[in-house]
């Protein structure tokens, strides 16, 4: 048998047996879906292994491909604000996304795609354990298979962490109206972050 297993074989609990750096390690092998072809970098994590709070966006674009780091670009720089808005220190939050390899031309991922990465995605959430987690837009939510949120709503998991769904960052960019809509969520749930110690 060979000893490069192809990670198809692989399930989500077996790969948080393997922790955070195996995870990345099967990451960076991985050749599952198509997305891989195109794809400069993996982006696989920012932000702390011991986050409060995760956020999960749709999948890396332009900027992250490159540079192999999740929101480094111009949306990025609107979640960092949101981020300051929240205050959230360094070491209290951690960035994910929903596919590994970015999509041609930024489209969404296909629901194969998300399927195929999804192990990955359950198994950084295991291993990372946040208490809050936060699914930036619809794909995000689609990839967590929870069947539809309210806006701003939080819910709780059967793990007991607390589940909400914002705007992702990058339909925000330019939106006064909208960005001021997800300040007032943020405001309505700050304490699900906040009172924890
Ligand atoms: S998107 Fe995920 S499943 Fe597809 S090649 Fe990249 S790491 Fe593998």
């Amino acid at each position: 048998m060979s000893t490069d297993r192809n990670t198809a074989d692989i399930t989500h609990s077996e790969l948080v047996k393997q922790g955070l750096q195996g995870i990345t390690a099967n990451i960076l092998k991985c050749k599952l879906c198509q997305l891989n072809e195109n794809a400069t970098n993996k982006v696989i994590m920012r932000g702390s292994e011991r986050p409060k709070v995760l956020f999960i966006g749709e999948a890396p674009g332009k900027s992250e491909d490159e540079a192999g780091i999740p929101f480094c670009g111009r949306a990025g720089k609107v979640l960092d604000g949101l981020i300051d808005y929240m205050d959230l220190e360094e070491n209290e939050y951690a960035i994910i996304n929903t596919v590994k390899c970015r999509p041609p031309n930024n489209r969404k991922p296909t629901q194969n795609e998300l399927r195929t990465c999804r192990p990955f995605l359950l198994a950084q959430i295991e291993l990372l354990g946040p208490d809050v987690i936060i699914l930036l837009g619809n794909t995000a939510e689609q990839a967590f298979c929870v069947s539809s949120l309210n806006w701003g709503e939080a819910m709780i998991t059967p793990e007991g962490k607390h589940l909400m769904k914002l705007y992702h960052p990058a339909a925000l960019l330019y939106r006064r109206a909208l960005m001021e809509e997800q300040k007032k969520m943020i405001d309505r749930n700050r304490d699900l972050w906040k009172k924890i110690q």
